[in-house]
């Protein structure tokens, strides 16, 4: 199978990126987009775009048949998701493969195991990945819950089986709570996901979110990337994420790599997948797993030298992985800095008219943005509008550069999260790689006493 023509089922830097990747193989991409978004930079890059619904991401972005129509009236063959949106939805990828089109991920049944968290823990203590300790499985009488979270003790934290985007999860410090925790949660996972299901977990006090980057052939053959070290969130949100983790070392890097390319070697995975862990005490549990590009990628684009965009539809296609294991040189380090259209220190969102930008540049610099001056940021999306990803040989020096690249960017008539990151990156427990996913949202309490 060859791809000729790709669909871009999303929007913003991840649209964009996707476009890149394309072209650089020698494929049309086309654009969708909402009225909102006419003015955007992937749809104006794209060979096509097609207008596929009003402003409100169900009527567009989330829209199945609108974007099924127009692969169809594009003469697309293939439809690559991004994250977020229609990525991780098994009815889509299904309903594009019933079509005789291309699906740039994995296969339906395991975007389905895996987007229910009670399914894909299952599963993933079958694969052999270590769990955080818990329910077996979904939980819905009181006295059962009691029973769990007696025996893994307390505190204790109640998620949602459907739960997604750091939502959907109560944290109970003790019994006489559980009863309205446990409903709490339960009506709000209804309400945000449709489905009230929930499971216990021990909720661990203070760890590190560590996630491996994967890739599977679908027939067999699976790798891994390393690891991102994504623990500096606020509201479960990752903010900058890094490659590789200050503390991990090479050793366990190895062995908990093997670890996940041999489970999703045993699924028959295919393409992209990031498998996630709390890290404790030197120990790595599992909490997700996401089958789809994340966020976050290009720090392990940086240290590894591989596209992950172009792999993905390298796979896609049916062609093996580029890359060994064996070849995989983790060099260096990168870090990125979500920047997005809000008060730095208040969060309140700030979309609008982008009256000047500016993006950083230079050795090792990379801004994935689709931001222009001119360029309207419409309020109803996702508040993300670049992404600055900047790599250096040693951690000391990539932060050296990234002080410098922050101090470059430029955007004006808005307010963004740069001074955000230009404070955060100046703290010295970050620059000792001493946080844990706690640490950020004690900084911003400190910083404003
Ligand atoms: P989501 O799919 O909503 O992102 P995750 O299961 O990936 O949910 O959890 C998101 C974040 O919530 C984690 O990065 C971590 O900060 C916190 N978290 C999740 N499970 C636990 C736990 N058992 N103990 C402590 N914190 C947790």
């Amino acid at each position: 199978m060859t791809i000729s023509r790709i669909l871009i089922a999303n929007r913003g830097e991840i649209a964009l990126r996707v476009h890149r990747a394309a072209h650089e193989m020698g494929i049309e991409t086309v654009a969708v987009h909402s009225t909102a978004d006419a003015d955007a930079m992937h749809v104006r890059l794209a060979d096509q775009a097609i207008c596929i619904g009003p402003p409100s991401a169900t009527d567009s972005y989330l829209n199945m048949a609108a974007i099924i129509s127009a692969a169809e009236i594009s003469g697309a063959d293939a439809i690559h998701p991004g994250y977020g949106f229609l990525s991780e939805n098994a009815k889509f990828a299904e309903i594009v493969e019933a079509h005789g089109l291309i699906w740039i991920g994995p296969k339906p049944e395991h975007i389905r195991t895996m987007g229910d968290k009670v399914a894909a823990k299952k599963s993933a203590g079958e694969l052999g990945l270590p769990l955080v300790p818990g329910s077996d499985g979904a939980v819905s009488d009181l006295e059962e819950a009691k029973q769990i979270a007696e025996a893994i003790g307390y505190p204790v934290i109640i998620k949602a089986a459907s739960g997604g985007g750091g939502r959907g999860m109560k944290v109970c410090p003790s019994e006489d709570q559980l009863e309205t925790l446990m409903k709490q949660a339960g009506s709000e996972a209804k309400s945000a996901f449709g489905d009230d299901t929930v499971y216990i977990e021990k909720y661990l006090g203070n760890p590190r979110h560590i996630e491996f980057q994967i890739f599977g052939d679908g027939n067999g053959q699976a790798i891994h990337l390393g690891e991102r070290d994504c623990s500096l969130q606020r509201r479960h949100q990752k903010v900058l994420e890094e490659a590789p983790s200050p503390v991990i070392s090479a050793e366990d890097r190895a062995r908990m790599g093997k670890t996940c390319a041999d489970a999703m070697a045993a699924m028959g995975y295919r393409g992209a997948g990031t498998i996630e862990f709390l890290w404790e005490n030197g120990e790595f549990y599992f909490i997700e797993m996401n089958t789809r590009l994340q966020v976050e990628h290009p720090v392990t684009e940086a240290i590894t030298g591989v596209d992950l965009v172009r792999e993905q539809i390298r796979v896609a296609e049916g062609k093996p992985l580029s890359v060994a294991q064996e070849e995989l040189r983790f060099t260096g380090h990168a870090i990125e800095c979500r920047i997005n259209a809000e008060n730095p220190f208040t969060f309140a969102p700030s979309p609008g008219l982008v009256t000047s930008y500016h993006a950083a540049g230079g050795m090792h610099v990379r801004v994935d943005s689709g931001l222009y001056a001119g360029y309207r940021v419409p309020p109803y999306y996702d508040s993300m509008i670049a992404k600055l990803i900047v790599y250096g040989r040693t951690r000391e020096g990539c932060i050296m550069r990234l002080k410098r690249a922050l101090e470059e960017m430029v955007v004006e008539g808005i307010q963004t999260s740069i001074p955000l990151h230009q404070q955060l990156i100046r703290d010295s427990e970050f620059l000792n790689g001493d946080y844990t996913i706690k640490w950020l949202e004690d900084w911003l309490a400190k910083r404003e006493n």
